[in-house]
């Protein structure tokens, strides 16, 4: 199916914002008076690239992905919110999600009125494309995977993702937050053979920069024009862009930082499995892990007492009482595992 039937109509027709950056380019230039900026605090006075063509080279060398097929965004949240707004019309489409999943999807499906399917996973966290493509219909217009998945930690099957991304017409979002902790290679490998994949990467948790909030998604040039045609224009701070690249030109350093939770999380899994209120410890492609406890209401708020903050997955469906715990430091990771070994309830 091509790309333009899956947009909708309001988003095809629209007519852009035309910026005073987009409106002048190349040409020898050195008297800008063309976007009402300040002439004092350089160079903060200027509007940053809205394209942030830059940064998306130095970016495309380190991902091997063309310029071309990539947007950038305020957090992967933005790239999340603009694939409702792009492709699904409120109160008439719908999407399709593995349960339990990140929140976001859900959220931004409420936020733009569109109805949200939750296909539930096994009991071992396993992803069933049948299930999905038996939950589409023929208003389904999105499938978001996320893998490795948040909470569960673990990757989702690549013969079943294969068979989503062969098997439905529509856009299959891979959330990829986590992929850097996986063994598993990149999907955004694979653009060539689904031009309508969009995978999401961030630079908030391997990268270890949330709080500059930038997100990436790799997808065909048509799906990235379409992003860039609906964002706000200028969606990416001048601050951001400068310290994602000063990032990207120390990349060894980011290895070693992603080598050294990998480390960790493998001499978390014994140590937390020796403790009594330990039930399970979930095999896990990401920085964190779930882990089933005794009674996670009662061990969460225990922790608390104490300073130390996990993520309660109680409430949250084939998630109960299980603590999802963030890969720290060493010294964080030791204080936890002291403060657990001495739990009485
Ligand atoms: C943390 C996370 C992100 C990152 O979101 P940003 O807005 O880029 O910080 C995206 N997807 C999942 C599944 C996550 O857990």
């Amino acid at each position: 199916m091509m790309i333009e039937s899956l947009v909708r109509n309001n988003i095809k027709v629209l007519k852009p914002y035309s910026c005073a950056r987009d409106e002048f380019k190349g040409r020898e230039a050195h008297t800008f008076l063309d976007a009402n900026e300040s002439a004092c605090n350089a160079p903060y006075n200027r509007y940053p690239d809205p394209l942030q063509e830059q940064l998306k080279k130095d970016l495309s060398a380190i991902k091997r992905v063309p310029s071309s097929r990539i947007f950038l965004g305020n957090g992967s949240d933005e790239a999340i919110d603009l694939v409702y707004r792009i492709f699904c019309e409120p109160r008439v489409d719908n999407v399709v999600a593995i349960e339990p999943t990140y929140g976001m999807y859900k959220v931004c499906a409420d936020i733009n009125d569109v109805e949200y399917r939750a296909v539930s996973l096994s009991d071992t966290y396993a992803m069933s494309a049948e299930a999905l493509l038996q939950a589409c219909d023929e208003h389904t217009k999105v499938i978001w995977i996320c893998s490795p998945n948040n909470p569960t930690g673990n990757d989702m099957d690549r013969r079943e993702l294969q068979k989503v991304l062969t098997g439905f017409h529509g856009i299959v979002v891979v959330d990829e937050a986590y992929g850097d902790f996986s063994e598993l290679p990149p999907m955004r490998m694979f653009l060539d053979h689904f031009p309508r994949m969009i995978v999401l990467n961030t630079f908030s948790k391997a990268w270890a920069s949330a709080g500059i909030r930038l997100g990436m998604a790799f997808a065909s040039e048509e799906i990235i024009a379409l992003f860039n045609k609906v964002k706000y224009p200028y969606n990416v701070n001048m601050l951001t862009q400068e310290k994602a690249r000063e990032l990207l030109s120390d990349m060894l350093k980011v290895e070693r930082w992603t080598n050294d939770v990998r480390n960790e999380r493998r001499h978390m899994i014994p140590c937390l499995m020796e403790l009594p209120i330990v039930k399970q410890v979930y095999p896990s492609a990401a920085n964190f892990l779930l882990v089933k406890v005794t009674d996670a209401d009662a061990i969460y708020k225990y922790l608390v007492d104490k300073g130390i903050i996990v993520r309660n997955r109680n409430r949250v469906s084939l998630c109960q009482n299980t603590l999802r715990i963030t890969i720290g430091s060493k010294e964080e990771n030791n204080e936890l595992l002291g403060a657990l070994r001495s739990y009485r309830r």
